[in-house]
């Protein structure tokens, strides 16, 4: 069981968590439990740390952050003997969640849940684990596993007690077809396969941290996201609550073509004029960038106005905008393009769903109903399983609304 931030936001809530665990225990359930820090309080770490000094020590930030789930770790299990549930806490050092020395986004190596199964048969004692730190072996230094990261220290440490199923408990009851705020009629979907859940994660579903995704699709952890703001005491323990489950698609009886739509402003443009149509130039773009660790996502080459040279398309996160072209001015005698351009006031729109691997014509659907509504359409990607159309932002709702009905994934009963 996880629970974040928002979940375990005073010590009511958290005695509410507590009621949740215990729940689960008398059902005759082994837990474990991983906590997120209290809300806010990662945010406050991370200001004092700036505060502190701008060049600050990474390691010593994690040193920093690291608190946070360390006292909430402590208030559960202390919240959970009060009820008479025997508890303890645990702090990545202790079981150990070994890391990458990466700090402040720091990958899971190893955990050990031996002695986590152990204490539950023998004396049902429950684990509370501190979320978002680990260790790094070798410094004997602590990590943190970067911003969410406790949906990861969950799936790892599920995957490490071998546990039938992860359930993260948030402040939403699932995840749904697309933002419910863009989309009223959005519905909460039952099963979501692995790999869509990766891309609707990696495409701006702020539900869980993509890594957490990853790891559950390598280790086979069937994550099921639920909400923690249900009454306790409502739920029948061996019933079937309102949550989506993140799973293998073998589970997943009957697919639709189109699972979810997800959406992200944060998106840049880059468009690099009139370049050569020759070996070496893509190179000469994006070998920079990715020194720079730019993020390159969506690329397209087309024919220049002139009929003779190409241009070459780009995205990158709005965040790196002007860091990309600074890099690409300064390659401009390796590269040989006329002119830069780029824009801010792009969105990208993406389309996820299993389904695309069996059916043709999905995309073919969107541009059409795109092209009705004037939707002009920059830059397309695709993948097996998805495809990302780049749009004027002022279109993102209008975009996304179309899109969901199109594909029937609006909510009849709304
Ligand atoms: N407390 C950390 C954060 O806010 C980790 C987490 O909540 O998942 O990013
Ligand atoms: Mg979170």
């Amino acid at each position: 069981m996880k629970f974040g931030g928002t979940s375990v936001a005073d010590i009511d809530r958290i005695r509410n968590v507590a009621r949740h665990v215990k729940r689960e225990v008398d059902a005759g359930h082994e837990v474990a439990v991983v906590v997120s820090a209290m809300s806010g309080t990662t945010n406050q770490l991370v200001a004092w740390c700036e505060a502190a000094s701008l060049l600050f020590d990474a390691r010593e930030y994690d040193a920093v952050v690291a608190t946070g789930e360390e006292v909430t770790a402590g208030l559960l299990a202390i919240t959970l003997q009060d009820l008479d549930v025997n508890a303890r806490s645990w702090q990545g050092w202790q079981l150990p969640i070994l890391t990458s020395d990466a700090h402040g986004s720091a990958r899971i190596l190893e955990v050990n849940g031996e002695e986590l199964i152990r204490r539950f048969r023998e004396r049902k004692e429950v684990a509370v684990v501190a979320g978002f730190q680990g260790l790094h072996k070798q410094t004997g230094r602590i990590t943190t596993l970067g911003r969410g990261g406790s949906d990861t220290s969950a799936v790892a440490i599920a995957a490490a007690i071998r546990a039938d199923r992860c359930d993260i408990y948030t402040d939403v009851d699932g995840v749904y077809t697309t933002d419910p705020r863009v989309v009223p009629r959005a519905r909460r979907l039952d099963k979501v396969a692995f790999e869509e859940m990766l891309e609707l994660a990696s495409l701006g579903a702020k539900v869980l941290q993509v890594r957490s995704v990853e790891l559950g699709m390598v280790h086979n952890v069937r994550i099921f996201v639920r909400s923690s703001f249900e009454a306790p005491d409502k739920i029948d323990p061996h019933g079937h609550p309102p949550g989506t489950l993140i799973c293998d698609e073998g589970e997943i009886m009957e697919q639709q073509t189109v699972t979810g739509i997800a959406f992200s402003r944060d998106e840049a443009q880059i468009s690099v004029r009139q370049v050569q149509d020759k070996p070496g130039v893509a190179a000469a773009i994006f070998g920079p960038l990715a020194e720079t660790n730019i993020n390159v996502d969506m690329i397209v080459q087309n024919v220049s106005a002139d009929g003779k040279t190409t241009d070459i398309t780009f995205t990158v996160p709005a965040a790196d905008y002007q860091r990309a072209l600074d890099v690409i001015t300064k390659a401009k005698a390796a590269v040989g393009y006329a002119r830069l351009d780029g824009a801010t006031d792009v969105a990208k729109v993406s389309v996820i769903g299993i389904g695309m691997r069996s059916h043709a014509g999905v995309a073919a659907l969107a541009f059409k109903a795109l092209a009705e509504r004037s939707i002009n359409i920059r830059a397309i990607t695709t993948s097996e399983i998805k495809f990302s159309l780049l749009i004027d932002a002022a279109f993102t709702e209008l975009a996304v609304r179309t899109l969901h009905s199109l594909y029937q994934l609006d909510n009849a009963a709304v």
